[in-house]
């Protein structure tokens, strides 16, 4: 079995130092991400790699100091680093690669609201993020025109009520943790009331990125939820989860909430068996059960973070003899107008 602790051992010992953000509100942090690629290159010490990036425009950098304070200075190959580096390949135009590849806005009812899987639908809370992620499928999406305002409220619990078969409310975006307490606990208020309504679940990378953003309030407020309060948190590497984000973590597991992972599949972040081992068994170190591995989504600009299926298949098969069942996540893929996500095939004959 691998051991992921030494690996994260040596990796320790490069990190850049830990700056003050454990002292930091999460507001004043989501306020001070870095936007400039300079900056981060110095931060890290890698100004060398400029002529090879580019200062994408619509999708800006943007990466939180706690999450650049996890990458190891001097890497151009940190696998958190790659995540979030606008490089020049992003501009090279490739067959198959689209704006919406999952052709969401067909989904759309009612502005804000999408319901593409039976029992459950999912809410644009908002378009913002704590970070911006290079591979996201949501890149391109229009969030000016999707977001709903307090006018649809009305409009989304009438078409939910005529929906008896919708149990669970998905808050989405955007990250839904990025809005203020006061927003989100609103909107958590609205399905809460809702009888048929068992379920609300929270697909967040904040707490990966800024940790302190499951704050007291938040925490407090999903405890006492009369609905069952799901997190699925958004972690593609073990080298995310420090001692500093262990902590919070198990402050929202102490509260009471379902803790799950989804990864997306990244070649030169976690295309190993190795990376896909020690994150499995990172989050189940801190409380959290993998759930799902994504392949990517086919988004213009991100075609270099894409591995072959094939290749993609035969990694699975390593990570099932090398981890308990419940330790591996299922291999999927989301694929426009099927209404689950559809398991990728381990049989197919390539
Ligand atoms: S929606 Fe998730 S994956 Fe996409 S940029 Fe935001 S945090 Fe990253």
């Amino acid at each position: 079995m691998i051991n992921h602790l030494s690996a994260q051992k040596n990796l320790a010992k490069h990190r850049l130092p830990v700056h003050s953000h454990t002292e930091t509100s999460w507001q004043t942090q989501l306020a001070d991400t870095i936007n400039d690629l300079d900056e981060l290159l110095e931060i890290l010490q890698l100004t060398e790699l400029k002529p090879s990036l580019y200062v994408p425009k619509n999708f800006p950098l943007r990466v939180p100091r706690a999450f650049v304070n996890k990458m190891c200075m001097g890497d151009a190959n940190d696998p958190l680093l790659l995540q979030v580096l606008p490089q020049r390949a992003e501009l090279s135009s490739v067959t198959g690669y689209v704006a919406d590849p999952l052709a969401e806005n067909i989904h759309n009812p009612i502005q804000g609201l999408l319901h593409k899987y039976q029992s459950r639908v999912l809410i644009t809370v908002t378009g913002a993020c704590a970070i911006h992620c290079r591979y996201c499928f949501r890149q391109h999406f229009d969030y000016q025109s999707n977001l709903p305002s307090s006018q649809q409220i009305p409009a989304i619990k009438y078409y939910i009520e005529s929906h008896p078969e919708i149990n669970e409310v998905i808050l989405s975006g955007g990250d839904p943790l990025s809005v203020s307490n006061r927003r989100l606990i609103q909107q958590l208020q609205v399905f809460e009331d809702l009888a048929q309504i068992t379920t609300i679940r929270l697909h967040t990378r904040l707490p990966i990125v800024i940790p302190e953003r499951l704050d007291r309030v938040l925490l407090d407020y999903l405890t006492q939820s009369r609905c069952q309060i799901v997190m699925v948190l958004h972690c593609n590497h073990a080298n995310e989860i420090d001692k500093h984000t262990e902590y919070y973590i198990s402050q929202a597991k102490q509260a009471g909430i379902t803790l799950l992972n989804q990864t997306v599949l990244l070649q030169g972040v976690n295309d190993s068996v190795s990376a896909q081992v020690a994150l499995s068994q990172r989050l189940f170190a801190v409380g959290v059960l993998p759930y799902y591995l994504h392949v990517l989504d086919k988004v213009a600009g991100a075609a270099h973070f894409d591995l072959t299926e094939k290749k993609a298949v035969e990694l699975y098969w390593q990570m099932l003899a090398a981890m308990p069942g419940y330790l591996v996540p299922k291999l999927v893929r989301e694929e426009p107008h099927r209404l689950f996500k559809t398991p990728v095939n381990l049989y197919k004959v390539y």
